[in-house]
C-alpha cells in the first residue's frame, strides 16, 4: 500500500496556512468561550474522519455488503468470518471505503496482512 504523504513544500504552502486559518477561525467562533472552542474542536474532527473513512452507518453496510459477496469469507485466509469484528482491508488509503477498493477481513489477518506490506 502506497500511502500518499505530503512533501515538505505541500506541507509548508498547503497544510500549514489551512491549519493556520482553521485553528484562528475556530477562536473565532468560539468568541473565548472554551466550550464552545472544545466542542467545535470536537465537531470537526469528527467531521473530518468522516470525509476520510465514510460514516460509520455507510462503512457497517459496505460490511455487509462485502459479507454477501465474499460468501462470509475472510479474503485473505478463506476462513470463516465472525458475525461481528470483521474489517475492511483497503486496497489504497487514499481511493477511501469502496466496493471495488476494499475486501473483508479477520482482525488478526489485517494486521498480519498490514505488519507484512509494511515491512517486508
Ligand atoms: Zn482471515
Amino acid at each position: 500500500m502506497n500511502t500518499p504523504r505530503l512533501t515538505d513544500t505541500q506541507r509548508l504552502e498547503l497544510f500549514e496556512p489551512l491549519f493556520a486559518s482553521t485553528r484562528a477561525e475556530l477562536e473565532r467562533l468560539a468568541d473565548r468561550d472554551p466550550r464552545v472552542l472544545w466542542a467545535l474542536r470536537r465537531k470537526l474532527t469528527k467531521e473530518l474522519i468522516y470525509l476520510e473513512r465514510g460514516s460509520p452507518q455507510t462503512r457497517n453496510a459496505l460490511k455487509r455488503r462485502k459479507m454477501r459477496s465474499q460468501n462470509g469469507l475472510c479474503a485473505i485466509c478463506r476462513q470463516t468470518l465472525p458475525p461481528s469484528g470483521a474489517e475492511l482491508d483497503r486496497g489504497d488509503a487514499f481511493l477511501g471505503y469502496t466496493d471495488d477498493n476494499t475486501r473483508l477481513v479477520h482482525h488478526g489477518c489485517h494486521v498480519a496482512d498490514q505488519r507484512r506490506k509494511n515491512y517486508g
